[in-house]
Formats: structure tokens, C-alpha cells, sequence
């Protein structure tokens, strides 16, 4: 079986796995409260007998809920929870926190099953009935999850392993092998014009079908309240991240590294980037009497490295079955109903970004038929689904250039690294989406000033994110201050982001290769799409039978 036949599997292993056994799951129950600072009573009537458990978060086991009767925003009398029975392990870290918590319980060892109330907190909503907070979830998929969850951790830690060596060595084979310095500047002109065109334009896009479809206006009031009570204390954290992020000139002095180690330590991409390139070129005016030994010293770390990258991909079906169940367990179905017009406007957005610029870039700058362009990077889009960062797919996407598309080393090692940091078409127009469905549930009016900013915040900002789970949703926070639309908003849209999220990733990742393959064909070369055929027939190509081979031990010289 082909090695994404079997990746698809594990995407749908992990979408059913999440759907049925995940937290949220409809089909269990709901007994699991997980709270953060969390205050009990050990005896319901007695407000002296109330503890904290301390600032982390921990589970409290739902034993039984007494209700009562509360008028709501309408008058209609509602029974709602106000007390859950919980059950808790004391554990080390309560014990830590705090003398009280230690005399209140008469010194506790830990480990031991403590039973007290819980308050539940119900907050009115504008169009009647109430948001109780917290909302249990279901012990046991909070229980699955967190056994499969390790497993998608893996994978990602051993894709992100491969980054900082594989970048460093490729690229400086690939600047060093160009050996002059005027091609590699023309070449990183364009692929900066090209990313920034795209992005904006994919923000254009973004804010064309949200005004045109209007999601804003398929939420009703008790969907918006809903969101804004049970996500909005989420935002603060979003927005601090946002205000606290680095401006645009420290991010262009950034680029240079006072410390090249520590920039390939922290894999800081820019700066590995760029001490690549410099000690590239440093090597090709030394020339090949001193120049050559480093750069076959690099090149055989490379190769290396992408034997590295067929290893980790060997358990690719398995971390993807668990990176999906997590996420589609924990985001829950009720989400989606609720967000459903504004996720398939996204979807929409993204579908046409995809058909219509890259259509564009790959068939006619490029010459390429479209659809071995797209079966040929396969590999690189379902990791990027999966993992939703840009910057861990880097090491599959190179593959799939190189190997693949037929790109050169000396061109993907170029343009992929730098567009894994710097063009997120997706999410860019994600982000155009966003703040118009925010806009548009606070019945703001946009006008061509306030969305003009929209395009130019979303693709400034979109450089600026890092291609990591959840980063656009930060620098979201960026782009609607500028068009004066209130933070809070983010609350509406995130508990569906990290679904999203994968969504826009695979855009990302698709547009970081299909400007490969334009340059690459700028640069002069002929690019021959890999088939499955040709792949199955050569274990020595692609990504099929790859560690087929039979290790050999090797002794020093
Ligand atoms: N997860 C995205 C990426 O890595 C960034 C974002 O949109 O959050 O490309």
C-alpha cells in the first residue's frame, strides 16, 4: 500500500477515533471538569470550608449536580446547575500550593480521593437560557486522548528534529553549488515578490467571499452569546501574545544572528537562513581548494538527514491518526454547527485560493499539469493537515520538491525554508475572513479603508506568524485592532481555530511549493513530476520503499 493511502487511513482512523471516543464525544458522557485555579467547598452550605486547588489545571470527576430554577434575560424560568459533586486525587502540586489547602484537608497525603462541591457559574445570554461554566467533558475520551496523544507528539518532535540540520546543510550545499551571488539575489527577489503578491491576494480573496456570503449573519444572538461567555476568557491571552509580539523592523534586524549556533540551538529559521547563505558564498570565494571539503562534509549530512526524514515518515500514519483524533476530540461537534457558515466560507476561501492562483502559478508559470503537480506533493499536504505547522512539514515538503517535483537542491532549499516562515497564504486569508465575520456579527460596517488595512495588517502580519499550530489566530488579534474591530471577537471563532488550522496550513504549505516549482522553472529547469509507478519502481526515488536497503556498519578510516 502507497505510503499516503496509508497516511489517509490514519487521517480517518483519527477522525472517527475523535469524533466517538474524543472528550467532547456526544456518544459519553460528560462527567469531567477541568479547571483551572479551581475553588471548592468541602461543605456545600459553609463559605469557610472553600479551598483552591492551586493554579493548574486538574480534573475534577463529576459525581452528581443539584440544579435549580433562575429566571433567565426573558423571564422564562430555566432549571440550570448550580452545585456538581466532584471527586479529586490530591496531588503534589495542590499540596504545594498552599498551607490552607493542607489544614483544610487534614494534611493529605498525595494520591488521596477527596470529595467536594464544585460552584457552577451561569451566565445569562442575551436571547434567554444560560452558559453554565465550567462544562464537564467525558472522563474516558479525556482519558483516551491523553493515552494517543503522546503518539502524534512523537511524531511531530521527530519531524521538527530533522529541521535546523536539514536546512542548514541543504542550503548551504544548494548556495554554495549556485557559486554565484547575483543569481541567488534575483532568485530571493522574486520569491519574496511572489510571496507577498500571493498573500495579498489571498487576503483579497478572503474578504471577497466574506462580504459576499455574509457568514455573520448565520449566528444568532444565542450562538454569539454562547461563544463570547464560554471562549472569551481564552482572548486575554491571545491579545498579550499579540501586543508583546516584536515589531517589523526588530523582526528584519532579527534575521541576522549574533549567535549562529544558538540560532541553529533555538531553530530560529531566518537566521539559520541567513548564515547558510553568507557561509555559502563565503565557501564559493574561498573556491574549491579549501570550499570543497565542507561542502561534501554538508552534503553527506544532508543525505543523511533525509534518511532521517524516510524513518520518521515510516510512523506517519500513526502520529497523524493521533495528531487528528486529538484535535477533532477536543474541538466536538456542537462547535461546528454553531460556526458552520464561517468554516465553509473559509473552506470556500481557500478552495479558490488554491484552484485559482496556484492553478495559475503551476500550469502557466511553471508549465506544469496540475494534477501531477498536486498528486506529486501529496506527502508534504497531508503532514501539513495533520501537524498544522508549516515549519514541521519543511523537512516532507523539500522531499517532495526535490524528489517529487524534480525541483534542484540549490531552489528548494532556498524557497521552502523561507516560505515556511514568511508566506502563509492561508492563513493570511483566514485571517481576511475572520475580521469580516467578526465585523459582521458586531454589526460594524467595514468600509475600503478599514478593509484596504485589513489586506495590508493580514500580510504583514502573516510574515510575521510563525508556522506553528494557532500562530495566526495570534497575529489575528494584530490585524483586527487595526481595523478597529473589538478583541473580544476572537471568541467567537476560537473553539473551531485549530480545526482551521489544518485547513490553512495545507494552503500554506501548497503555495510555499507551487512557487517553488514557478522559480525552479525560472531558473531554467525542466521539473518532471514523479508518478506512482515510477516511485513503487525505484526505491531509490520519492517517498515508496525507501528503507530498503540493507544497513551497513561502518568503521573510520
Ligand atoms: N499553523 C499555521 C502554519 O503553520 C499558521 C497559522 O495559521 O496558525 O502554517
Amino acid at each position: 500500500m502507497q505510503i499516503y493511502t496509508k497516511i489517509l487511513i490514519g487521517m480517518a482512523v483519527g477522525v472517527v477515533l475523535g469524533i466517538t471516543l474524543g472528550p467532547k464525544s456526544d456518544l459519553l458522557t460528560h462527567d469531567l471538569y477541568r479547571v483551572k485555579r479551581a475553588e471548592v467547598r468541602l461543605d456545600r452550605d459553609d463559605a469557610k470550608t472553600a479551598v483552591s486547588l492551586g493554579a493548574a489545571e486538574v480534573g475534577l470527576r463529576q459525581l452528581e449536580v443539584v440544579t435549580e430554577q433562575r429566571p433567565d434575560a426573558t423571564g422564562a424560568l430555566q432549571t440550570v446547575p448550580a452545585w456538581a459533586r466532584v471527586r479529586f486525587q490530591v496531588t503534589e502540586r495542590m499540596l504545594l500550593s498552599g498551607e490552607a489547602l493542607r489544614q483544610a484537608l487534614g494534611n493529605p497525603r498525595a494520591g488521596q480521593e477527596v470529595t467536594a462541591w464544585l460552584a457552577i457559574k451561569n451566565v445569562p445570554l442575551e436571547g434567554g437560557g444560560f452558559q453554565s461554566m465550567p462544562t464537564p467533558v467525558s472522563a474516558l475520551g479525556h482519558t483516551v486522548t491523553s493515552w494517543i496523544k503522546p503518539v502524534g507528539d512523537v511524531f511531530m518532535r521527530l519531524l521538527k528534529m530533522v529541521i535546523a540540520p536539514l536546512v542548514f546543510a541543504s542550503l548551504l550545499v544548494g548556495v554554495a553549488g549556485l557559486g554565484d551571488v547575483r543569481k541567488l539575489g534575483r532568485l530571493g527577489g522574486r520569491t519574496l515578490g511572489i510571496y507577498l503578491v500571493t498573500t495579498a491576494i489571498a487576503v483579497g480573496i478572503g474578504l471577497l467571499v466574506a462580504n459576499l456570503i455574509q457568514p455573520g449573519s448565520f449566528i444568532d444572538a444565542a450562538d454569539r452569546a454562547r461563544l463570547l461567555a464560554e471562549y472569551g476568557g481564552d482572548v486575554g491571552a491571545k491579545a498579550a501574545a499579540a501586543a508583546t509580539a516584536p515589531s517589523a523592523l526588530d523582526n528584519v534586524l532579527e534575521i541576522i544572528p549574533t549567535n549562529p549556533l544558538g540560532a541553529l540551538a533555538s531553530g530560529n529559521m531566518l537566521q539559520i537562513i541567513f548564515f547558510a547563505v553568507i557561509l555559502g558564498v563565503a565557501l564559493t570565494l574561498l573556491g574549491k581548494g579549501e570550499g570543497q571539503i565542507v561542502v561534501t562534509f554538508f552534503d553527506k549530512i544532508q543525505n543523511a538527514m533525509v534518511m532521517v526524514i524516510h524513518i520518521v515518515m515510516a510512523i506517519a500514519p500513526y502520529g497523524v491518526a493521533a495528531l487528528v483524533a486529538d484535535v477533532v476530540g477536543n474541538s466536538g461537534l456542537s462547535i461546528l454547527k454553531a460556526l458552520l457558515a464561517y468554516g465553509l466560507v473559509v473552506l470556500l476561501g481557500l478552495a479558490l485560493h488554491t484552484l485559482l492562483v496556484y492553478g495559475v502559478l503551476v500550469r502557466v508559470l511553471a508549465r506544469l499539469p496540475l494534477r501531477r503537480f498536486f498528486a506529486a506533493i501529496r506527502p508534504a499536504q497531508l503532514v501539513a493537515f495533520s501537524t498544522s505547522s508549516s515549519s514541521a512539514t519543511l523537512p516532507v515538503s523539500m522531499e517532495c520538491a526535490e524528489q517529487n517535483l524534480g525541483a534542484s537542491n540549490a531552489v528548494a532549499s532556498f524557497v521552502l525554508p523561507l516560505g515556511s516562515t514568511v508566506n502563509m497564504d492561508g492563513t493570511a486569508l483566514y485571517q481576511g475572513v475572520a475580521a469580516v465575520f467578526i465585523a459582521q456579527v458586531f454589526q460594524m460596517d467595514l468600509g475600503a479603508t478599514e478593509q484596504l488595512g485589513i489586506v495590508l495588517t493580514a500580510t504583514m502580519a502573516s510574515i510575521g506568524a510563525a508556522g506553528v499550530p494557532g500562530a495566526g489566530m495570534v497575529t489575528l488579534a494584530m490585524v483586527l485592532t487595526t481595523a478597529g474591530i473589538p478583541e473580544l471577537g476572537l471568541a467567537l471563532i476560537l473553539g473551531m481555530d485549530r480545526l482551521l488550522d489544518m485547513f490553512r496550513t495545507t494552503v500554506n504549505v501548497t503555495g510555499d511549493l507551487a512557487v517553488t516549482a514557478v522559480m525552479a522553472v525560472g531558473e531554467g529547469e525542466r521539473l518532471s513530476p514523479l508518478s506512482s509507478d515510477d516511485d513503487q519502481a525505484h526505491p531509490d526515488r520519492g517517498f515508496e520503499r525507501r528503507l530498503e536497503r540493507a544497513p551497513e556498519a561502518i568503521d573510520p578510516d
